[in-house]
This record gives C-alpha cells, structure tokens and sequence, in this order.
C-alpha cells in the first residue's frame, strides 16, 4: 500500500494544500486539494473516492476531476455518509455553482456514481475494504479506515475532536494514522467548540490508549493550521517526548509505504 499524502493544512496557499491522501493511485480519500496537485494523466487513474464530511477545503476539487475526466468512459465511485453527498449535490454540484456531475451531462455519461456508507460496516472498495468510523465536528462526519488483502492498513480520522480508540481497537488496526490536530493548546476551547483537536488533546487520547496497553500505530498529525504552524511543532514535540513516540508532523507530498 502506497500512500501519497498530497495536502496536511486547513488551507490551500502557494505552498500548503488541503488534506487529502492518494492510495496507491487509484482511491483518494477527501478531494480538497486533488486537481490542484495531480497532473491529468493522474487524475484520470482514481477510480474512488472517500469523503469524511462535506466541508470546502475536503471536497473542493470534485468538480474539477470530474470535469477532467468528462472524455474518459469510466465513472468514479464517491462514498461518504448520506449528508455528506447531499450536501455536495445541493451545494457545490448543484447546478447553479457546477454541473451535477452524478447526472448525464449533455453528450457526457455521469462521471459520478455516489454510495452512501454507515458508520462501522465494512464495505468493499476497488480491491480494498474501508471503515467508516463516527467523528465528532459541527457537521456528519466520519474517519475511515482502509485495508487491503495483504494485510497493509492506514486510517485517517478526517476532522474531529473525538474518540480514537475505534482506530486502535479495529480488527484492521492501521499501521499508520493521521489525525487532525489544527489547533495549538492555547486553543483548546475553540478546538473542541468546532471539531479538532490540540496537541494536548491528542496527547491525552494516546496516554489513555497506552494506559489500557493499546499498540499505537505510527501517528502522523495533519490538517494542520496554517497560522499556526511553528506552535503545533513545539506542542507536538513536548507532547512526543513525554508520551515517549513521534509526533512528526506531516508534510505535502510525503509517501508513505
Ligand atoms: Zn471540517
Ligand atoms: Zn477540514
């Protein structure tokens, strides 16, 4: 399993982009960032693609992708929680802002099919299976969890400020993890007031989890906040140090086998 991670901040600039992942080519997980990093010859290689919530900065590119690939013959396979796809069909494909791309367009076939998914059933995708797991944020929204035959897994809790233990305790516990952290400590209340975690907020999920003799996989912090960058490094690295693992923070374009 190849992961690319194409974006780890909350906003897209020159050179920070949204969070978003690409399995081995093929199964992008949240479409923030996706057109604007992959060339088209790339983009015309996913096949699906996970959405944990319907906020911007993780579904932004749809429309673009499916645009790109209006000429090809194959359709692209979308899965999130039933509000999630709502929320993209009435509010950014919607046919006023964007096609509805889940819809013939005038000599084009739909380029999307979209599958709602529930909470925690397994589900099969391309030659993977994917987890949806509960994530607490103002709006539905879910984490995932993603396998494949060869045993090789990575999860991702898209935003949240909730529990993490259902990552640790899956039967397809993920070798690598990557988790919001946005905020800085000093944001606390507002972390939890809209749905990310802080550095000591993830520090106490993982204390807890060793406490109770959880195997943490490798935690990856991502959907950084881009103002506050140089504080969630500091943060995440005391935290590191006193929980004893790594805490590195992700960076674009990372690959990670
Ligand atoms: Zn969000
Ligand atoms: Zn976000």
């Amino acid at each position: 399993m190849k992961i690319r991670v194409i974006g780890v901040h909350n906003l897209e600039t020159a050179n920070t982009r949204h969070t978003c992942f690409l399995v081995d080519g093929v199964l992008a997980v949240d479409a923030g960032s996706l057109a604007t990093s992959l060339p088209q010859t790339e983009l015309a290689k996913i096949r699906a693609i996970l959405l944990t919530h319907a906020h911007f900065d993780h579904c932004r590119d749809l429309p673009t992708i499916g645009l790109a690939i209006v000429e090809r013959s194959h359709q692209i396979d979308v899965y999130g929680l039933q509000e999630t796809l709502e929320s993209v069909r009435t509010h950014l494909m919607d046919g006023i802002v964007y096609p509805d791309l889940t819809k013939a367009l005038r000599d084009a076939s739909a380029r999307y099919q979209f599958h709602p998914v529930k909470a925690m059933q397994p589900i099969p995708v391309l030659d993977y299976h994917i987890r949806a797991i509960p994530a607490r944020h103002p709006v539905p929204a879910v984490g995932y969890i993603i396998w494949n035959k060869d045993g090789m897994s990575m999860a991702y809790t898209g935003d949240t400020s909730g529990d993490l233990l259902p990552f640790f305790q899956d039967p397809h516990a993920p070798r690598v993890l990557f988790v919001d952290v946005n905020f800085p400590n000093r944001l606390k209340s507002l972390a939890e007031l809209v749905g990310h975690l802080t550095p000591a907020l993830l520090a106490q999920q993982l204390r807890h989890a060793l406490d109770i003799g959880v195997k943490l996989p490798r935690i990856v912090p991502v959907h950084l906040g881009l103002q506050y960058h140089e504080e969630l490094a500091m943060e995440l690295s005391a935290e590191a140090d006193r929980l004893g693992i790594e805490l590195k923070p992700g960076q674009e374009d990372m690959l990670v086998e």
